[in-house]
C-alpha cells in the first residue's frame, strides 16, 4: 500500500492507473469495522482501491468536535493495508484548501432536515470535499455507509443531478454485537452512556415494527422517542420518519421510508437509522 499526502502525487498515480476500475472510500479515519465493510466491498469490485483519510474542517461547525475528533493514522494505515487498499490519501487541510475560491456549494432543501437542522453548513462542507476528492481520484465506484443516511441521500442526488461519472454504492450499517452502530465517536461515550446507546437502535426497531403493523407514523415516532427518553440520559435532537432519498413527508407512494434519530450525549452526538423498503408500492 502506498501512502500519498499531496494532490500532485495523487494525480500522477491516478494518471498511471487510468485504465483500471477504481473503487474509492472517503473517510475521516479512526477506522472501525464499518469503514472496513466499505473497503472490503471496494476491494471485491475494483482493480484499484483508493481510501482517503481527511478530517474535513469544512463540514464542522464552530462548536463541533473538529479539534478533538479521534485520530490514529498509524493504526488506520495498518488496517487499510490489511484490507487490501492500494492507495491511502492523507492530505492536510492546506493541501485540500490552499486558497479560498469564494465559490461554494449549497445543498438547499435536503440539508434543512434531520442532521442539517442542527448542523447548518455541514452538508455543504461534505459536498465541497467530495467534489474535490471525486475529481482527484476519478473513481468508477464510491462507497458510502447507510449509517450516514442523509449524507448518502445528498451525495446520490448530487451525483445524479450534476452528472458525476461515478456509481455510488450503498453499504449497510455495521453494528456492535449489542446493536450499537459502529462509529468513530463511540469512544466519547462514558460507560453509562455506552450501555444506554444501544437504545437508539432499539427505539428505531420498535418504531418500525409499530409502523409496519399499523401504518400509524405518529404513534411509531412517539414510541421511538419515549423509548429513548425512558432508557437514556441523552437528549433527542430528532426522531423522524421521511421518504428516502428525497427526505419528504411519507405518503402512500413512498417506496423507501427512513426512520432516523440523533441523540446528544455529554461528549458525543450519535446518529442511527433504519431504512424500510415498502413491498407493496
Ligand atoms: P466517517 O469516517 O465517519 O466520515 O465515515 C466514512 C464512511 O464510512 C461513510 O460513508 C460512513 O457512512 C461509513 N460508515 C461509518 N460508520 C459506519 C458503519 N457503522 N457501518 C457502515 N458504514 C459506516
Amino acid at each position: 500500500m502506498q501512502t500519498v499526502e499531496t494532490i500532485n502525487e495523487l494525480k500522477q498515480i491516478i494518471a498511471l492507473n487510468k485504465d483500471k476500475t477504481i473503487g474509492f472510500v472517503p473517510t475521516m479515519g479512526y477506522l472501525h469495522e464499518g469503514h472496513l465493510a466499505l473497503l472490503n466491498k471496494a476491494r471485491s469490485e475494483n482493480e484499484l482501491v483508493v481510501a482517503s483519510i481527511f478530517v474535513n474542517p469544512a463540514q464542522f461547525g464552530p462548536n463541533e468536535d473538529l479539534d478533538r475528533y479521534p485520530r490514529d493514522i498509524k493504526r488506520d494505515t495498518q488496517l487499510a493495508t490489511n484490507a487490501g487498499v492500494d492507495i491511502i490519501f492523507i492530505p492536510t487541510p492546506e493541501q485540500m484548501y490552499p486558497f479560498d475560491s469564494g465559490i461554494s456549494i449549497t445543498v438547499g432543501d435536503l440539508s434543512t432536515k434531520l442532521c442539517g437542522e442542527s448542523r447548518p453548513g455541514h452538508f455543504d462542507g461534505v459536498l465541497k470535499v467530495i467534489t474535490k476528492l471525486f475529481h482527484l481520484v476519478q473513481p468508477t465506484k464510491a462507497y458510502f455507509g447507510q449509517k450516514d443516511a442523509q449524507q448518502l441521500a445528498i451525495i446520490e442526488t448530487f451525483v445524479n443531478a450534476y452528472n458525476f461519472p461515478v456509481e455510488i454504492v450503498r453499504v449497510q450499517t455495521v453494528r456492535e454485537s449489542d446493536g450499537l452502530a459502529k462509529s468513530s465517536r463511540n469512544v466519547f461515550l462514558n460507560e453509562k452512556e455506552r450501555s444506554e446507546a444501544i437504545h437508539l437502535y432499539k427505539a428505531l426497531q420498535l418504531a418500525t415494527i409499530r409502523w409496519e403493523e399499523t401504518k400509524d407514523l405518529t404513534a411509531a415516532i412517539t414510541i421511538g422517542k419515549d423509548h429513548i427518553e425512558s432508557n437514556t440520559s441523552g437528549k433527542i435532537d430528532y426522531f423522524e420518519a421521511l421518504s428516502y432519498p428525497s427526505l419528504q413527508q411519507v405518503t402512500d407512494d413512498t417506496k423507501e421510508v427512513l426512520f432516523a434519530t440523533a441523540v446528544f450525549f455529554e461528549k458525543a452526538r450519535l446518529i442511527d437509522n433504519i431504512l424500510i423498503v415498502k413491498k407493496d408500492v
